[in-house]
């Protein structure tokens, strides 16, 4: 049997990589990573942490003024853009070196460099004048922004990788896109005070959510004060004499703003990776094909995470990495599964959502049953402000199932962690019935919407 220097051979050290190689190395495995840039990969340095903590920071100007309802008068509140990004780096910062301790303390050999395949079994260490061999190699290389370089102009423009690194906040911003980080980012700097446009081609945001809470958070974004403008896109970007952007709109006008952002979807990390000297296959977007255990063509060469552009969240390239070692190391075959995989929107408000939307529902099942319940929040009767709540559930007729539940408003996307458990294990709406409510809360309209708002069968609505 041919030798290896290494078990496994991890390339990428973001949230798949980094799990994979440190469990994998804790069963005693020989395991090697190479990380390019940052340990911790996209979701700590450049995605979900520092996104969540700018989210953080840019809801307290509501919390200051929802506080005079309860009697506190806030003097003037002042903000600090580069306090908050330093504060942010030091976190992030602190955490990379916990993923690197942990790989380090499984055992681990960790390497600083970009990571090339040579053959199926050979790996260059980039800028370190070495090749290494491997018995497994695992691709976890994640994915970019997508930089549009069809728009003219798209040099001009940010993403959220530099979104995070800005030397001061703009005035003002238009962002083109209309997924979860378009609108999270529109979101975050309206609510540190800037000016700020959304510009998405498709009929309404967050296309694949359930449309009523789309809707919904697009009306009380706007209430807000941003600006959405759908069925539009830029047609080029140009650098104004003052320094500023115009920012061309497709048939009509055009918006002045500091910074544009481009935020049209994410390319799998796939260029110039030596996926062809090693034989292994790609897809039409850059993505690694694999097979139910995350396998690509080449037998001993598998994927996980962004890179294979299955459901694109940290918590499911960590669960795929978990069941490649399982496959792999511990010789118990383990397929991912992607269903029912329960997420958040960290928009102001919040959604929180798992399972199918309405119109997905309507298409499976011939007789779907709604509950839908939308009400001002207790937190916001004092404060007097003037946003909804809204709670869906959608309910297969016939199995009686809850295939999908949906929640719009504060804290929703911690409610989603639990309805995520309900609905995995397929409870039915009679589950949530004789389930007793937490009072007084928001969440108790879960299990108190007891008669449908209304039906769906064979694609016909019943009120
Ligand atoms: C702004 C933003 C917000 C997000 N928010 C959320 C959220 O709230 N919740 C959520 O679940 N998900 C969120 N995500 C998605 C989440 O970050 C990804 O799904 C997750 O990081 C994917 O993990 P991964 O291991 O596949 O890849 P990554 O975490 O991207 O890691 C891949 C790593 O590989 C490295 N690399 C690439 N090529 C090479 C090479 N040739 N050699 C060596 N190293 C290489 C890269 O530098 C990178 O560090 C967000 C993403 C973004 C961009």
């Amino acid at each position: 049997m041919a030798s290896y220097d290494y078990d496994l051979f991890v390339i990428g050290g973001g949230s798949g990589g980094v799990r994979a190689g440190r469990v994998a190395a804790s069963l005693g495995k020989k395991v090697a990573i190479a990380e390019e840039y940052r340990y911790g990969g996209t979701c700590v340095i450049r995605g979900c942490v520092p996104k969540k903590l700018f989210v953080y920071a840019s809801q307290f100007p509501e919390h200051f003024e929802d506080a005079a309802g309860y009697g506190w008068s806030v003097p003037e509140a002042r903000f600090d853009w580069s306090t908050l990004v330093a504060n942010k780096d030091r976190e992030i910062a602190r955490l990379e070196g916990l993923y690197r301790k942990g790989l380090d303390n499984a055992g681990a050999e960790i390497f600083d460099c970009r990571a090339e395949l040579v053959d199926r079994n050979t790996v260059r260490l980039v800028g370190l004048d070495r090749t290494v061999t491997a018995a497994t190699i695992l691709i976890a290389t994640g994915g970019q922004p997508n930089p549009h370089a069809a728009l003219p102009g798209h040099e001009l423009c940010i993403s959220s990788n530099e979104a995070f690194h800005l030397d001061a906040l703009p005035r003002s911003i238009a962002i083109a896109g209309g997924g979860y980080i378009a609108v999270e980012f529109a979101n975050i700097f309206h609510g540190l005070g800037v000016e700020t446009t959304l510009v998405y081609r498709g009929k309404e945001i967050l296309g694949r959510f359930d449309m009523d809470l789309r809707h919904m958070l697009h009306e009380t974004m706007e209430k807000k004060g941003i600006r959405i403008l759908c069925h539009t896109i830029f047609d080029r970007i140009e650098r104004r004499a003052d320094g500023r952007l115009d920012a061309h709109l497709h048939e009509d006008g055009h918006l002045v703003v500091d910074t544009v952002m481009l935020a049209l979807g994410r390319t799998p990390n796939t260029a110039g990776l030596g996926l062809e000297a090693a034989g292994v296959a790609v897809g039409p977007r850059g993505e690694i094909p694999v097979d139910q255990f995350s396998r690509t063509n080449i037998d001993n060469i598998y994927a996980i995470g962004d890179v294979t552009d299955r459901v694109q969240l940290t918590p499911v390239a960590i669960h795929e990495a978990m069941c490649f070692v399982e496959t792999v190391f511990k010789d118990n075959p383990t397929r991912p599964d992607h269903d029912d995989v329960a997420t958040a929107v960290f928009s102001q408000p919040e959604i929180g959502t798992v399972g199918l939307a309405e119109d997905e529902a309507v298409k499976r099942f011939r007789h779907v049953e709604v509950y839908r319940a939308s009400f001002r929040p207790m937190r916001h009767t004092l404060s007097a402000r003037d946003e909804k709540m809204m709670m869906k559930l959608v309910v297969d007729g016939e199995s009686r199932r809850v295939v999908g539940a949906h929640v719009l408003g504060p804290d929703a996307g911690e409610m989603a962690q639990i309805l995520g458990i309900a609905v995995k294990a397929r409870l039915t709406k009679e589950d949530f019935d004789r389930t007793m409510a937490v009072h007084p809360s928001a969440a108790e309209e879960l299990v108190t919407m007891y008669q449908p708002s209304y039906r769906v069968r064979d694609g016909e609505r019943i009120d």
